[in-house]
């Protein structure tokens, strides 16, 4: 078990804490304040301890894009990447918070002898963000020169941004060769208990559901929780139509991965083998591809024929699902059961999202990861009833195949 920030004494300490600060911007605007928000109490409880607190998180690639702008012939606004936007709504929203608006600094550059004065300057109950970490190439390259210069007047190093953990980056994984104690935030903290617990020793039955577009993506989740035995593995989404088209149906135009045909009989007989049922849909909501706006309509999957188009589960298999589903322990829940961006074809997925809600209500602990099936419980009206929403994407996936995540790793054992 990880060391906490709760598990150390923070008086009169800088604590160093690594944020996912990452929200989309607009002109500026900040479009969704969710991440910030999340922060917030690993943030105030390293103030209300007595700590002074830097905050640091990266924002985009700016790297990256500056490199394609500059192919492009373009000219490369940094100030899209800046944190500041996010320095002035912490400071506007600071009442609300339970911080004081005079409490809050901003530092032009994560490093160098501008941000050390301001950290040296740093007093109890105060908060210094430091500008985007991606603005160095060394962040990403998890440079051991940039990761002591990060740690340059730090006392305790707090991770609270799984979303980047499974990259070893100097904010995430370098900075603590040079720091100790290394500890996980509130955030983290919850993450780590939520999927090791569901991963590790799931209360049974225990039930995953798998969508999204693509097999190859999660091929190592997949085999990881066969492999750690979970009770039942729903498959929707366009990946169920590689296993269908390798069973010998006939799937029409619908998104297959061809050269995984192989190994989706391999996954089912793994499946067999650990005694794990996996269940695939029976219906769908097709299309025909050349009148795709007014042609849906339900069919069985033994139906589909050349010119169709697979974009949701049917009635039917959501009616399958939603019965998997009655009298789980845990439920793991990552992609979108079919194309859910365009309505109607989120109706699978709206449905999954329900089921998944009432069986949370009955008992159950939830657990939904990934970008589509968060947005997804937020579309049906149900995230506060699900036990955790996770926040990592790509973080969550690995966690869950059973890899190690570096900046995981890099934190004290308790
Ligand atoms: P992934 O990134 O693999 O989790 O896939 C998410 C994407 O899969 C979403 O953008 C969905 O629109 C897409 N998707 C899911 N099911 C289907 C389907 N039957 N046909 C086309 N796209 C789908």
């Amino acid at each position: 078990m990880k060391k906490s920030i709760k598990d150390i004494d923070l008086i009169g300490k800088t604590v160093f804490i690594r944020v996912d600060f990452n929200v989309p911007l607009k002109n500026g605007v900040i479009e969704d304040d969710t991440r910030i928000r999340s922060a917030m109490p690993t943030v105030l409880y390293a103030l209300k301890s007595g700590a002074r607190v830097v905050l640091a998180s990266h924002l985009g690639r700016p790297i990256k894009e500056r490199k394609k702008a500059e192919e492009r012939g373009e000219n490369f606004d940094s100030a899209k990447f800046s944190l500041r936007p996010v320095f002035e709504f912490i400071k506007e929203s600071a009442g609300e918070f339970g911080l004081s608006a005079d409490a809050v600094f901003f530092s032009d550059d994560c490093v160098g002898p501008k941000r050390s004065e301001a950290v040296k300057s740093l007093c109890g109950g105060q908060v210094l963000l430091l500008e985007n970490l991606r603005f160095h190439p060394e962040e990403e390259k998890n440079d051991a020169e940039f990761a002591k210069r990060l740690a340059e007047g730090i006392d305790i190093y707090v991770n609270d941004a799984f979303g980047t953990a499974h990259r070893a980056h100097a904010s995430t994984e370098g900075i603590t060769h040079f720091v100790s104690p290394c500890v996980a935030g509130l955030l983290m903290e919850r993450e780590l208990e939520y999927l090791g617990k569901a991963l590790e020793n799931p209360e049974r039955p225990c039930v995953a559901i798998l969508g999204g577009a693509k097999v190859s993506d999660k091929i190592p989740v997949i085999e990881s929780l066969i492999n750690r035995r979970v009770d039942k593995l729903l498959i929707g989404g366009a990946m169920a139509y590689t296993f269908l088209k390798a069973e010998g149906y006939t799937v029409g135009k619908s998104l297959v991965e061809n050269d995984l045909l192989e190994k989706a009989l391999e996954i089912e007989e793994l499946a067999r083998n650990a005694g794990v049922e996996l269940i695939l849909p029976t219906d769908h909501q097709v299309v025909d591809s050349y009148d795709p706006l007014h042609s849906r309509r339900a069919i069985p999957i033994a139906f589909t024929n050349a010119g169709l188009v697979g974009l949701d589960i049917g009635p039917e298999t959501i009616a399958i699902f939603r019965r998997a589903l009655e009298g789980a322990k845990t439920i793991i829940w990552n992609g979108p059961m079919g194309m859910f961006e365009e309505k109607p074809f989120d109706e699978g997925t709206i449905a999954v999202a329900e089921a998944v809600a009432e069986a949370t209500d009955k008992g159950a602990i939830s657990i939904v990861g990934g970008g589509d099936s968060v947005s997804a419980v937020k579309r049906a009206g149900v995230d506060n009833r699900i036990s955790h929403i996770s926040t990592g994407g790509g973080a969550t996936l690995e966690f869950l195949a059973g890899k190690t995540l570096p900046g995981v790793a890099a934190l004290d054992e308790k």
